[in-house]
């Protein structure tokens, strides 16, 4: 190579290097934050303050600006077992380019702190590289692209630091409650946590798209490599309420997550700067640059709940059933039974629905002349109160039951069924907890009808756990 060529080189080499994200830039952020001298970045403790700095000196070096007087926006909070509290959410800017657009906002958040490390014994330190020293690097990254850019994105970005994910998102949390700008002017957030293992799932997933309302991203608009990808998925999992997407998700912002999974060391001790794949990091923030760049100079972004208003599933079940005399007698004992069938979930509001299922069971009850079985067709329709949008809910269910039983064995045997006998109703009551797919229910029932015109006064009773396995709820 002549000189020339060398000298061109040396010229033209920055110019370019610019354009793409650099693999020692995210390796030497990673580095540092997940060092043992950084002992895991725990919420409160004295490393983290340094992380701190290390992260606001890197947001000056990229060219970030404050937003406001300072990168730190200081929130201070009430913890009931701990007092008073104070998290430090560290912000930078990017304003946009559009003289319209710019006073909107992306927000592109990655948390900071991680769990810290035990010392009970042989000190073990979480140094949280994956979990999130990477995205923390990423964000850095991506505002350095962005920043040299010749043109900046269309509306203004934030590029946010979050304290305190890792104790239960309180740094978003305590940003949405004290937004530095409008809540309906932050057009939709993004949340970078965890992107150091491409390597296991061969590229990146970006979830949540379905939540920015009539806008396609095409998956075309991403670049790929041998053995990496951008993997587009539309709906959220219950990850959209494991990080710092969900306090904005509830405020009906369009919150997508980018990360590349947890099969690596999540909140394991081995979760080392050694371990990441940089080069499939440098993937993830082109390729998350393309994303911000459309997603910023889209005309409108509205928010859409993505999360299916009308899901269906299957469901089984089993406990205790028994005919219950509640006059004369001797009282009939309970017996195990089982249950399957359908179940549909309408969602009516964000906390409230209707659940509606259609089971086969056996009726069943053990008593003085032997044990009775009924198959039976069993109708519950349940009024639902649901605990706000969360990786997992509780609710309470109440509603009437029909049910239709076909034939009546007593030992064995068929035993004849006046028609009227056949029909049973009461009332179904319900409690448990839905995750985005599962749900885990207690269910008890309690028949107004009496079972046999001839008997003395005999309703029935049980006593049921479900299990519902919705399909895309
Ligand atoms: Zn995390």
């Amino acid at each position: 190579m002549n000189f020339r060529v060398i000298i061109l080189l040396l010229l033209t080499t920055p110019v370019f290097a610019q354009q793409k994200a650099s693999v020692s830039n995210l390796r030497k952020v990673v580095e540092v934050l997940a060092s043992d001298s950084l002992k895991g970045r725990a919420y409160k403790s004295e490393e983290i303050k340094l992380a701190r700095e290390y992260i606001i000196e890197n947001f000056q070096k990229v060219g970030l600006k404050p937003y406001g007087n300072s990168f730190e926006h200081k929130v201070s909070w009430h913890e009931q077992l701990d007092g008073n509290q104070e998290v430090t959410n560290i912000v930078g800017y990017i304003e946009g380019s559009d003289a319209k657009l710019k006073d909107e906002f992306l927000v592109i958040g990655a948390h900071y702190d991680h769990v810290g490390y035990t010392a009970d014994g042989d000190t073990v330190i979480y140094n949280g590289a994956d979990d999130n020293a990477s995205g923390v690097s990423g964000i850095i990254e991506l505002a350095r692209l962005l920043l040299s850019n010749n043109q900046r994105p269309a509306r203004s970005i934030l590029i946010v630091a979050f304290d305190a994910e890792e104790v239960g998102l309180v740094g978003s949390t305590k940003f949405v409650k004290n937004s530095p700008i409008p809540l309906d002017k932050i057009k939709a957030m993004m949340s970078v946590d965890m992107i150091g293992r491409a390597d296991l799932i061969n590229g990146v997933i970006f979830s949540g798209i379905g939540s920015l309302k009539g806008i396609t991203i095409s998956p075309s608009l991403f670049s790929s490599e041998k053995n990496r990808e951008v993997k587009l998925v539309k709906s959220p999992s219950s990850m959209v309420f494991r990080t710092d997407t969900g306090p904005f998700f509830r405020k009906n912002i369009p919150a997508l997550y980018i990360d590349t999974g947890l099969k690596g060391f999540y909140h394991k001790p081995e979760d080392d700067a050694n371990t990441l794949d940089y080069e499939g990091m440098a993937f993830v923030v082109d390729n998350l640059k393309k994303l911000v760049e459309v997603i910023a100079e889209q005309p409108n972004v509205t928010f859409h709940n993505p999360i299916p208003t009308v899901a269906l599933g299957f469901t089984f079940g089993g406990g205790l059933n028994h005919f219950r005399l509640t006059s004369g007698g001797v009282d009939n004992k309970s017996t195990l039974t089982f249950n399957a069938g359908i179940s549909s979930l309408i969602q009516l509001g964000k906390r409230s629905a209707i659940q509606s299922d259609v089971l086969l069971k056996a009726k069943t009850s053990r008593s003085a002349i032997g044990n009775i079985i009924m198959p039976s067709i069993f109708v519950p329709v349940h009024f639902m109160l649901i605990s706000p949008y969360n990786s997992s809910r509780g609710f309470f269910g109440i509603g009437p039951y029909y049910s239709y039983s076909f034939q009546r064995y007593v030992s064995g045997d068929k035993m004849p069924m006046a028609s009227k006998d056949k029909n049973d109703y009461g009332l179904s009551v319900m409690v448990g907890g839905i995750g985005m797919n599962n749900q885990v229910a207690l269910r008890c029932c309690y028949g107004f009808k009496r079972m046999m015109e001839d008997q003395p006064r005999m309703h029935y009773r049980s006593v049921e756990l479900s299990f519902t396995k919705f399909l895309r709820y």
